[in-house]
C-alpha cells in the first residue's frame, strides 16, 4: 500500500475509533501469552509490529473502493461481444470467523455491451474484495455486483474455488478440499448455452456442484 494511503487511512481510522499501532501491538501481545507463551522473550520480542504490520497488508483492501479500480472504463468493445475471461487469479483472503487464510483462485467472466475493460482492473478487484475478512460467498457475490455496477454488461460471472485453512489445519482438519462458489448474474445465469461455454473454457465440470450464492 503506498504510504500516503495507508497514512489516510490511519487518519480516517482515528477518526472513527481505530485504534493506535500501539494498541494493535498491545493485542498481539495479549494473545501471544493466551497462546503460553513469554511475550518479552527475545524470539518474540519484535513479533506484535511485525503481525500489526502483516495485517496493513492482508487488509489493504478496506481502504480502497472499488469504483475507484473500475472507474476508467473502455466504451469501445469493436463489435467484440465475445465472452472475457480472466482465469486462475490467485487470491489470499482470511476468514472472517478465524481470521486463518484462506487461499485459491478467481475466474471472472463477463459478456460485454458497449463497455469493456483492462485484465489488469479485474485482478485488481479481486484484490480490493480479498484483502479483507471474507466469507468465500461473500467475496464471489461482491466481485461480481462491482463488476456488473460499473460495466453494465450482458453477463457477468464469479467463480471461486478456495482452500479455507480454518477448515484444513483446525476443526475437523479436511485437507486438500475445495470449495467452489459462483455468482452468475444476467446471461449466465439465464442463458444455458453461454453458461456451458463459460464453464467449459475455466474448466470447471458442469457436474461440479457449484454453491451459487
Ligand atoms: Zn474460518
Amino acid at each position: 500500500m503506498p504510504k500516503d494511503q495507508s497514512e489516510k487511512r490511519a487518519r480516517n481510522g482515528a477518526k472513527n475509533g481505530r485504534p493506535s499501532r500501539e494498541e494493535a501491538e498491545d493485542a498481539v501481545r495479549v494473545l501471544i501469552r493466551w497462546a503460553g507463551d513469554d511475550a518479552e522473550r527475545e524470539g518474540l520480542k519484535n513479533t506484535p509490529g511485525r503481525v500489526v504490520r502483516a495485517y496493513e497488508e492482508y487488509f489493504a483492501g478496506y481502504a480502497i473502493d472499488p469504483a475507484d479500480v473500475l472507474g476508467r472504463t473502455f466504451k469501445e468493445t469493436n463489435g467484440y461481444d465475445e465472452i472475457v475471461v480472466l482465469k486462475d487469479i490467485r487470491f489470499e483472503s482470511h476468514c472472517e470467523h478465524h481470521i486463518a487464510p484462506i487461499i485459491g483462485k478467481v475466474h471472472v467472466a463477463y459478456l460485454p455491451d458497449k463497455r469493456v475493460i483492462g485484465i489488469s482492473k479485474l485482478a485488481r478487484l479481486v484484490e480490493v474484495f480479498a484483502k479483507r475478512l471474507q466469507i468465500q460467498e461473500k467475496m464471489t457475490a461482491q466481485i461480481a455486483s462491482a463488476l456488473n455496477d460499473a460495466l453494465k454488461p450482458k453477463g457477468v460471472a464469479v467463480i471461486v474455488e478456495a482452500a479455507h485453512q480454518c477448515m484444513t489445519t483446525r476443526g475437523v482438519h479436511k485437507a486438500g478440499v475445495a470449495m467452489v462458489t459462483s455468482h452468475m448474474l444476467g446471461a449466465f445465469r439465464d442463458d444455458p448455452m453461454t453458461r456451458r461455454e463459460l464453464l467449459a473454457i475455466v474448466g470447471v465440470p458442469a457436474s461440479t456442484a457449484l454453491t451459487n450464492v
